[in-house]
């Protein structure tokens, strides 16, 4: 068999021209910078395409993360292809020593997470790539916005993938974005008209599903009566339809890959917010919010920060935060309705401390807290005291 010759040599990276100049008023470095985009409807559908896109089959194997989500390991399994899980350090970093000893001569593809927007040291993990002939996947469902070394993130992987929903107020949405022409031959349908309306509805119920929390009121400010007349439409389109089998729905929780969302295009609804939203704006309001969580927590005993400090060009995806009693405090602050969430709370079967200690740490002690751009200091304060109270 013919090992994957790395699609990027280095010095093509150095040299490329399509580097834009973020000057612009509402932009920021993101992944819709790198030279070819295709939009999809999650990033779980992105990152199986990905692994198409590198012919990942049965006789495979690819490098994934000890400290993972399902999303990240269902596309390898769908393709008949096996996962390794490689260790991660402490600092969520990834162990290159412990991926160098678990490379076969069927590995594939290495992926790697920029875990909650922090960066890998992805030049490193290029060059370590491109000796060992492999495909580098890079997850960029935490880091939809950043940068790494000069060039906006997403741009070191043959591709990388993004998550529209968790950073866009949008039902539906993922990007394969890669330097490679290939991933222009990939195809892609639009799904259907009811879908497309169940997008742009949905968005709005979300709307009015946060509002109804006394934490979250994200949209609230849409019109009612767009979403009237969508709704209208939508139920004279599809009287038989039910909700669940019409969309991809985020996988925070634990939705599993339907094959029939792979090929779909992104709504165009959901598109066309990705495209008009403020990047600018967006970066500068979640790196602000993260830092006054950053300073309020640092007080508080029991809990602390992941990361001892936010890089120049990381956006956060959340607030991750390692916390002392894990075990009553997550059930506890969901009681009180703080929307925490644990990356990794359900690791791939067989995932133990054997595979990697620190993973099976990371995943129960690490709560993330919301950081979105959306957050009033009014509420970002309730939280706080919130956890100020269970400490
Ligand atoms: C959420 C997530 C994904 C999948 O993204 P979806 O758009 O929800 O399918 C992939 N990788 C990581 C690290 C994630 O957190």
């Amino acid at each position: 068999m013919n090992y994957p010759k790395a699609q990027i040599p280095t010095q093509q990276i150095l040299n490329n021209k399509n580097i834009q100049v973020f000057d612009s008023k509402f932009k920021y470095p993101s992944v819709l910078d790198i030279k070819y985009a295709r939009f999809v409807t999650s990033g779980r559908a992105a990152i199986t395409l990905a692994m198409e896109m590198f012919n990942t089959g049965p006789d495979n194997e690819v490098l994934a993360p000890a400290y993972h989500c399902n999303a990240m390991i269902e596309p390898i399994i769908h393709l008949g292809a096996k996962p390794v899980f490689y260790k991660i350090n402490k600092n969520t970093s990834v162990d290159l020593g412990d991926i160098q000893t678990k490379i076969t001569q069927n590995t594939r593809v290495l992926m790697i997470t920029h875990y909650f927007g922090f960066h890998q040291n992805i030049q490193e993990i290029r060059t370590f790539c491109d000796e060992h002939n492999l495909f580098l996947l890079e997850d960029c469902a935490h880091a939809f916005l950043g940068k790494t070394g000069d060039y906006s993130i997403g741009y070191y992987g043959d591709a990388a993938i993004a998550s529209a929903m968790k950073f866009f107020p949008v039902y539906d949405g993922g990007c394969l974005v890669s330097n490679n022409s290939n991933i222009n031959s990939i195809k892609l349908n639009d799904a259907n008209r009811t879908f497309q309306l169940k997008a742009a509805i949905n968005c709005f119920e979300k709307a009015f599903e946060y509002g109804q929390l006394p934490f979250l009121r994200i949209f609230i400010s849409i019109p009612l009566r767009i979403k009237d007349f969508l709704w209208q439409k939508y139920k004279e389109m599809s009287p038989k339809t039910t909700s669940n089998s019409l969309g991809p729905g985020a996988s925070e929780g634990s939705y599993g890959l339907d094959p029939t969302w792979l090929h779909k295009r992104i709504s165009k609804f959901s598109k066309y917010i990705i495209k008009n939203s403020n990047l600018k704006d967006i970066a500068d309001k979640r790196r602000k919010n993260y830092q006054y969580i950053d300073d309020a927590i640092k007080d508080i005993s029991g809990i602390t920060p992941l990361f001892h400090q936010l890089p120049d060009d990381v956006v956060p995806y959340v607030y991750p935060a390692i916390v002392d009693n894990p075990e009553r405090l997550f059930p506890a602050l969901k009681m009180k309705g703080v929307p925490i969430i644990r990356f990794g709370e359900f690791l791939w079967e067989g995932v133990d401390n054997n595979t990697c200690p620190v993973s099976v740490e990371l995943s129960r002690k690490v709560f993330q807290f919301p950081c979105h751009q959306s957050l009033t200091i009014k509420q970002l304060d309730w939280m706080l005291e919130q956890i100020k109270f269970e400490l």
